[in-house]
């Protein structure tokens, strides 16, 4: 039987009886968690949110608590919040749920979040593509402002904080943080070289800045809510709370769905929640957090042992769904976009697919990934193209390797991570390719290297 969601996030998200409006929201206990966090000092809820252990849900799964606690908060320069809703990973459609039905709910986590790092200014960073999301944001942010929740004297107290909703132009780096603040500082979304650029120190405007994603933002409502403590309660150690998945791909149910960390496994979100793979097909491959996670190959094993030395012997489907659980067996939960591909997949066109992605996207500083990136796109087409060489799964691999912890942000392992899984999971599918497509003529490689096309 499905183990059954836990909504805390998605609580009214799709009840026929709610709506976006503010009057909806206050009818649902709205604005009372801010109300009370108003009245409790900012260490103290900086204090509630270390203890929840709630980890960022935008892909990097970094403690919020931890980032909070980084602030430089004795610079005399203002800190800033900023609420990542980019969400530009292939695969993910969590947040923007999240912002077209309870949009007060991520003002308010904001708004506690604000207060708690005593910024007077905090924005909302939206994808350029998302304007009724946009949309709904402005009009919500202007219904709190009229209701005195955001402004001047918050609710009668000394704390005043304003929100600005910013539209991006629509770039898979912009939802990285630092390209994310070089874009709201009106620039090209150049990610930012760490050191010395952490936003913790050196962010928006060269101040402290908090960056956090939509999903986790709202989590600080229901921490402070019930208490760190009992919110360390929910799910499992390390990786506390709920979280919402989006699945795509061949299932017979994709959706979003919000469950308990670890409660159920890859396979139960597979089989029981989406119903399995249509038309009697069988599993082939998942991804397990957003096109950069590295693919999990049905009818492997995954063994090991956890910190707490705890021994574990997975298959795909036997893998928790949480943080560690995707990590422990070689990839990342990342953004929570769970993508299911059956038996019929060919996955030379899957990588083309997402190597082209990844080539548009690079924004081309560092020429490890910026050329890197092209030829990864330009070597799987030419083999969906009829035109494999014997060579070229290693030539991948080459390229992903070379690419891979050699550049300023992380897009260099999000571009080489899928190539490099790919190759050691499916390299007799990209070889079986290149020798049905020679039929035994390889093109042998001239001097000086190979031609990419
Ligand atoms: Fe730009 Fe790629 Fe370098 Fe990141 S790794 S800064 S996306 S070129």
């Amino acid at each position: 039987m499905a183990v059954a969601e836990r909504r805390i996030i998605l609580e009214f998200a799709d009840r026929a009886d709610y709506s976006i409006d503010i009057d909806c929201y206050l009818k649902h206990g709205g604005y009372e968690v801010l109300k009370k966090a108003l009245k409790t000092k900012p260490e103290d809820l900086n204090t509630e949110i270390m203890t929840s252990g709630v980890r960022g849900r935008g892909g990097a799964g970094f403690p919020m608590g931890m980032k909070m606690k980084f602030l430089d908060r004795k610079s005399g320069k203002p800190i800033y919040l900023i609420c990542n809703a980019d969400e530009s990973e292939p695969g993910t459609f969590k947040d923007r749920q999240i912002i077209h039905k309870d949009p007060h709910q991520l003002i308010e986590g904001m708004l506690i979040t604000a207060y708690a790092i005593n910024a007077a200014k905090a924005f909302i960073y939206i994808r350029g593509e998302m304007q009724e999301g946009a949309r709904i944001l402005e009009k919500a942010i202007e219904e709190a402002r009229e209701k005195g929740f955001l402004g001047d004297k918050i609710c009668g107290s000394d704390y005043s904080c304003d929100f600005i909703v910013h539209r991006g132009a629509g770039a898979y780096i912009c939802g990285e943080e630092t390209g994310l603040i070089e874009s709201l500082e009106g620039k090209r979304a150049n990610p930012r070289i760490k050191p010395p650029f952490f936003p913790a120190v050196l962010g928006l405007y060269q101040c402290p800045t908090l960056v956090n994603n939509v999903e986790t933002l709202c989590n600080v409502k229901h921490i402070i809510k019930m208490s760190g403590a009992e919110y360390a309660k929910i799910g499992r150690p390390n990786n506390t709370g709920t979280r919402i998945w989006s699945v795509s791909g061949h299932v017979k149910n994709p959706g979003y769905f919000e469950f308990e960390c670890g409660a159920l496994t890859y396979g139960e979100l597979i089989y029981d929640v989406c119903g399995g793979i249509p038309n009697g097909k069988k599993l082939k491959a998942v991804i397990p957090g957003g096109s950069s996670a590295k693919v999990l190959r049905a009818g492997e094993r995954y063994q090991g042992k956890h910190k707490d030395g705890a021994e574990f012997d997975w298959t795909l489907e036997d893998i928790p769904l949480d943080f560690d659980g995707p990590m422990a067996a070689g990839s990342m939960s990342g953004s929570g976009a769970v993508i299911v591909m059956d038996e019929t997949v060919d996955m030379v066109e899957a990588m083309a697919n997402i190597n082209a992605f990844y080539a548009h996207e690079s924004c081309g500083q560092c020429t490890p990934c910026r050329e890197g990136a092209l030829w990864l796109k330009k070597v799987t087409q030419r083999m969906v193209d009829g035109k494999a060489r014997e060579e070229d799964a290693e030539l991948l691999k080459s390229i992903a390797d070379q690419m891979a912890g050699r550049t300023i942000c992380a897009f260099g392992e999000a571009a080489s991570w899928p190539v490099q899984s790919f190759i050691a999971k499916f390299k007799d599918e990209f070889i079986e390719k290149a020798k049905s497509q020679a039929k035994g003529e390889f093109a042998k490689a001239p001097l000086g290297g190979y031609p990419l096309i």
